[in-house]
């Protein structure tokens, strides 16, 4: 009860000693549930540098349509490789090669997934599918991928998984 600041309710009815109907205390007691939950989850978000990019595709607290889209082992471990790319906004060390192209980049997983040469052809015909301009710049083509697999069809989800897991593996 301390834990979800349900006290105050228990001792107003403990002190009238009118005791809600079971429907009306359950409602209390899932809200307050929610909002401990809720509170946890948005200091997590916001005070962390890594959720930067995630806390601008995920803005409330829901299941990820990215993890729901997602039907076959193989579709679950694509889906990791977005959210792996989701949550890391730091570079990687600098002079990784391009693990399809062989160039030298400052962060290989936003210049496979956003620039890369190989893979252009997969690219465009993801852009197209979530109406991103392919002129977008690296960081927001890659912010604009993850959103768009948050909030279009499964279909389209599943495809972007697909294809952010090939260029980052
Ligand atoms: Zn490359």
């Amino acid at each position: 009860m301390e834990k979800f600041s349900l006290l105050n309710h228990y001792s107003v009815y403990r002190d009238s000693s009118i005791i809600p109907p079971k429907l009306m205390w359950k409602r209390i007691v899932n809200n307050a549930i929610r909002n401990y939950h809720t509170e946890l989850w948005t200091v997590r978000v916001t005070g962390n540098p890594e959720f930067a990019r995630f806390s601008v595709v995920h803005p409330h607290i829901r299941a990820a349509r990215i993890w729901t889209a997602a039907r076959t082992p193989r579709e679950t471990s694509e889906a990791s490789a977005a959210v792996r790319v989701l949550v890391n906004t730091r570079e990687q060390p600098s002079g990784n090669n391009c693990r399809h192209c062989g160039h030298i980049t400052l962060d290989s997983d936003t210049h496979a997934i956003a620039s890369c040469q190989r893979l252009i052809d997969y690219r465009l015909t993801i852009l197209r599918a979530c109406n991103i301009l392919p002129n977008t710049n690296s960081y927001d083509m890659v912010t604009l991928l993850l959103s768009a697999a948050n909030t279009l069809d499964d279909e389209t989800t599943r495809s972007i998984c697909n294809f952010i897991h090939m260029c980052v593996t």
